[in-house]
């Protein structure tokens, strides 16, 4: 039995906040703790109190930092590291040129190996604890995707992606090919460990009908198993979808009548939608997924956030990588917030931080193991610090509010404002290779020592 102590500020959500004043829907600690045991949290507190419970147990001091629940990406392509800022396309274009010749590469079970490594190393950097990822077409991709998840003891979910037709050779698999590699991850990964298998249909332009009755008997075989896409995300993509399923109503019609379409299930983009395609959305639960830095490299649209909740949809927040532009969430709710803007919407940042966190652990269905500090949850934690740089530090001596803090995090921030990463209670940011641990002030081996300062001398008090 291992038992440690966090010592930091602390802010968790247990709803969504309706807007800045909705104190109700989280808890902020100004000098908080996370009892934590064999990975899971134990209990939720003021200092001085879990110290009293438990007056033995080694503390680990992160004040002034503030610790949340680790970071959720609803979607990413983990063969795409290395393709990430590829010049000068819209979708299909950046597909063929830059995309696909690069996946055709995770044939090779050491590349793959390799990356994958690369992968969760650039997550855990960037306080991202858990995500839902599109390996390639290879089944390899997707063991070595599970197996870097297993031995890291993260909760992940992913799957390899059907395609087969509309791909370059090495890129395509058959209906039954797909199948059949599916089935066998499924039948290693899904349920081992902390792993979750996604069936994942590439696209429709990707897959023929042969092969989306395939996915149509996985998921029906499957129903444990969350689903993932793409959903209008261009309008020349949505164009050939037409072409290419001439009976189906519209784009997500195409996933609809293959039964694809349910509560696990995730659609990245959905930007240009019908409104037949929103109703379809609210009687399914199927959750679309904002992916602001992609939407805006690609030039694919303004996602409506706002118009899709006022129907009663929940919706996820996600990076996208390779055609996002960063692995870090808080730069996702930066570009997010501007996106949303550009359409007269507003993202407070106690509602952008319960998006990242608890929100997108509700779009999975998953919120009573990850996303929040609450006893009996996974103990996946990011500790932030919001004076990671000094244009940072400078701006927080003028914050006044929690909210204010959230929103230079959320503005300003990336992975050296994340000082460190707990994966099932144990920390890993530290132990990551020199080259993406930038943070050279990290707090992890500080035991105990700040527990008689005064940190209001060194960080407001709100
Ligand atoms: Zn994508």
């Amino acid at each position: 039995m291992t038992q440690k102590l966090l010592r930091g500020r602390v802010l968790t959500f247990h709803r969504e906040p309706r807007d800045g004043d909705d104190a109700s829907a989280y808890t902020y600690l100004e000098d908080g703790a996370v009892l934590i045991k064999d990975g899971t949290i134990q209990r939720l507190g003021t200092f001085d109190a879990l110290r009293s419970a438990a007056p033995s147990t080694p503390v680990t001091d992160h004040r002034p930092h503030l610790m949340m629940a680790g970071f959720i990406d609803t979607h990413i392509h983990f063969p795409q590291v290395q393709v990430i800022a590829s010049w000068g396309s819209q979708l299909l274009d950046w597909l063929n040129n830059y995309t696909f010749p690069e996946e055709t590469r995770y044939a090779d079970p050491d590349h793959s190996a390799r990356m994958a490594s690369k992968f969760f190393d650039q997550l855990i950097a960037h306080g991202t604890t858990s995500a839902v990822a599109f390996c390639s077409v290879h089944k390899t991709s997707a063991d070595a995707f599970f197996s870097e998840a297993s031995s890291r003891g993260m909760r992940m979910l992913g799957g390899k992606v059907l395609m087969d037709r509309n791909a370059p050779d090495g890129l395509r698999d058959t209906p039954q090919s797909g199948y059949d590699d599916t089935k066998a991850l499924i039948e290693q990964w899904q349920g081992t460990g902390r792993n979750s298998y996604v069936i994942t249909p590439r696209f429709a332009i990707t897959s023929s009908p042969a092969q989306m009755e395939m996915a149509q008997a996985l998921a029906s075989e499957h129903p444990d198993c969350h689903i993932q896409t793409h959903l209008s995300e261009n309008h020349d993509e949505i164009s050939f979808t037409a072409e290419l399923y001439p009976q189906a109503r519209d784009y997500l019609d195409v996933y609809q009548s293959y039964g694809l379409l349910r509560e696990n299930a995730l659609l990245g983009h959905s930007i240009h939608l019908k409104p037949r395609e929103i109703d379809a959305l609210v009687e399914t639960g199927a959750h679309p997924v904002f992916c602001p830095t992609s939407n805006l490299f690609l030039g694919s649209g303004l996602f409506d956030n706002a118009g899709l909740r006022a129907k009663g949809i929940t919706n996820g927040i996600a990076t996208d990588v390779g055609a996002g532009t960063s692995y870090s969430m808080l730069q996702t709710l930066n570009e997010g917030y501007k996106v949303l803007q550009l359409q007269g919407q507003s993202l407070h940042p106690l509602q952008a931080f319960h998006w990242v966190t608890r929100g997108n652990a509700c779009v999975l269905g998953l919120e009573d193991k990850i996303g929040t500090l609450d006893a009996g949850t996974e103990a996946d934690i990011v500790v932030l610090n919001s004076q990671s740089t000094d244009a940072m530090a400078l701006r927080m001596e003028r914050a006044g509010s929690l909210a204010e803090e959230l929103f230079i995090l959320q503005m300003m921030g990336d992975d050296r404002a994340i000082a460190e990463v707990y994966v099932n209670g144990v920390p890993c940011k530290a132990t990551l290779s020199r080259h993406v641990d930038t943070d050279e002030n990290s707090v992890t081996s500080r035991e105990d020592n700040l527990e008689n300062t005064d940190i209001s001398a060194v960080f407001p008090i709100y």
